[in-house]
C-alpha cells in the first residue's frame, strides 16, 4: 500500500491491519481527505479481497405495486392509490413478466420490492414467492424492504422472525436492503420517513441475519444528511456486520432529487457530482474493509462510466443488470437495462474480469 501523509496514514496502518477507522476518521474522509487517496487505499483493499475480478449478476428489479401508505419526501414512485397510474400487479402478471426476462435474458436473481400497500395479506407475498420458486427454481428471490415487512409483521399481527420464517419457507431467499437511507432520525424526520425507522432496520436485519437469511445493506446519500450522519451510519452497519457476518454487499446510492417533494420543496436541487460519489465508494470501501468483501458500483443511479470509475475506486461489483425497473425511472432520469454483453465489455475496458454470479454472489462463469 502507497504512503500517505498525516490521518491517512493511520487509517491506512489501521486498515493494514484489518481493522477499521473511527468516527472522527470518517468524518475527516469525508470533508478533507484527497479523493485520489482514498481511491488507491480503497482499490489496494479490493484488489486484496478479490483481485481484478468483478461479479455481477443478470437480474430483474419487479416493483409490484406503486401503492405507498409511507410517502416519503424523497421518493417520486409512490401512489396514494387514487391516481390514475396507480398498480398492483397480479400474481399471473407477476409471473409472465419474469417468465419474459428468465426466458430470454436467463436471469438469475429477482429483486421484487415495492410501495406499503395496505391492501397486500400475507397470503398474496407467500402465495407468489410459492409459485415463483416452484416455476423458477434456481432463481434467487431477493425480496421485500424492510418497511414492507414491518408493515406485514404489524398487519398480520406477527413477530418479525416468524414472518420472515414463513417467507423463506415460500422462496424467499435474501433481503435487500433498500429502506436504510441515512439511519439518524435528525435526518429522517426530514425526509418524512418514520421516527426509530433507521433503528428497525437494523433490527429487521439483525433478525433476518440471526436466522441465518443474507441480506444486503444500502445508504442513500447526496440530499439533506452531514457527513457525520453517514458516518454513524456506516459504523453501525460494521457493528452488525461483526456480530453475524449476514450482509452480502453494500452499496452507496446518491439520491435523484427529480419529481421528488424535497426537489419541491428547494431542499435539495441538485444531485450529488461524480466526486461525491467516488468518495462515498472509496470510504465504504476503506471503512469495511475485510468485514464486507462486497461493494456494488451501483450504475443504475451513475450510469455505466461513473460504474467504470467506482470500480476503480474500491467497488468489486458491478450490480445487476435490471430489467423492468420503475422506481429510478420515475424521478426522471432514464437509465435503461443493460444486456450483460455490456457489462462484460465495460468491465474488459478497464482491465478487470468480469465474472457473471447468481444471488448468492456464487461465481457462474468467469469472462476472463
Ligand atoms: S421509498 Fe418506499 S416506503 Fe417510501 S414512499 Fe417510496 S415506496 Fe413508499
Amino acid at each position: 500500500m502507497r504512503q500517505y501523509d498525516g490521518i491517512l496514514s493511520d487509517i491506512a496502518r489501521k486498515v493494514n491491519q484489518g481493522n477499521s477507522p473511527s468516527f472522527d476518521e470518517i468524518v475527516y474522509m469525508y470533508d478533507s481527505a484527497p479523493i485520489s487517496d482514498l481511491g488507491s487505499m480503497a482499490r489496494s483493499i479490493a484488489d486484496d479481497l478479490t483481485g481484478k475480478q468483478v461479479s455481477f449478476v443478470s437480474n430483474m428489479i419487479m416493483n409490484y405495486t406503486n401503492i405507498c401508505n409511507v410517502r416519503c419526501k424523497f421518493c417520486a414512485f409512490y401512489r396514494t392509490g387514487s391516481e390514475d397510474d396507480a398498480y398492483t400487479l397480479s400474481l399471473d402478471q407477476v409471473v409472465d413478466r419474469v417468465r419474459h426476462f428468465y426466458e430470454t435474458f436467463g436471469i438469475k436473481q429477482l429483486l421484487i420490492q415495492g410501495g406499503v400497500n395496505s391492501e397486500l395479506p400475507l397470503d398474496y407475498y407467500l402465495t407468489l414467492f410459492n409459485t415463483l420458486h416452484e416455476k423458477f427454481p434456481d432463481l434467487g428471490i431477493h425480496g421485500l424492504s424492510t418497511s414492507e415487512l414491518s408493515f406485514i409483521s404489524k398487519k398480520e399481527k406477527m413477530s418479525i422472525p416468524e414472518l420472515l420464517s414463513k417467507l423463506r419457507e415460500a422462496g424467499l431467499e435474501t433481503i435487500p436492503g433498500a429502506g436504510a437511507e441515512i439511519f439518524s432520525d435528525e435526518v429522517r424526520k426530514i425526509l418524512r420517513r418514520p421516527i426509530g425507522s433507521g433503528k428497525e432496520w437494523l433490527s429487521i436485519m439483525e433478525e433476518a441475519h440471526k436466522l441465518g437469511i443474507r441480506t444486503s445493506a444500502t445508504m442513500m446519500f447526496g440530499h439533506v444528511e452531514e457527513s457525520r450522519h453517514k458516518a454513524e451510519h456506516l459504523l453501525s452497519l460494521l457493528e452488525l456486520q461483526k456480530k453475524y457476518h449476514g450482509f452480502m454487499s453494500f452499496t452507496p446510492w446518491n439520491f435523484e432529487p427529480g419529481n421528488t417533494q424535497l426537489e419541491r420543496e428547494n431542499l435539495v436541487k441538485y444531485r450529488a457530482g461524480g466526486e461525491e460519489v467516488l468518495r462515498n465508494i472509496a470510504i465504504a470501501r476503506i471503512v469495511f474493509n475485510k468485514h464486507l468483501p462486497i461493494i456494488q458500483s451501483s450504475w443504475l443511479t451513475n450510469g455505466v462510466q461513473m460504474g467504470q470509475m467506482a470500480i476503480m475506486y474500491g467497488a468489486n461489483d458491478w450490480g445487476g443488470t435490471i430489467y423492468d425497473e420503475k422506481v429510478i425511472p420515475a424521478t426522471g432520469k432514464m437509465v435503461g437495462n443493460l444486456r450483460k454483453e455490456i457489462i462484460i465489455e465495460s468491465v474488459k475496458q478497464i482491465g478487470m474480469i468480469p465474472v457473471e454470479r447468481d444471488n448468492m454472489y456464487r461465481a457462474i462463469r468467469n469472462y476472463n
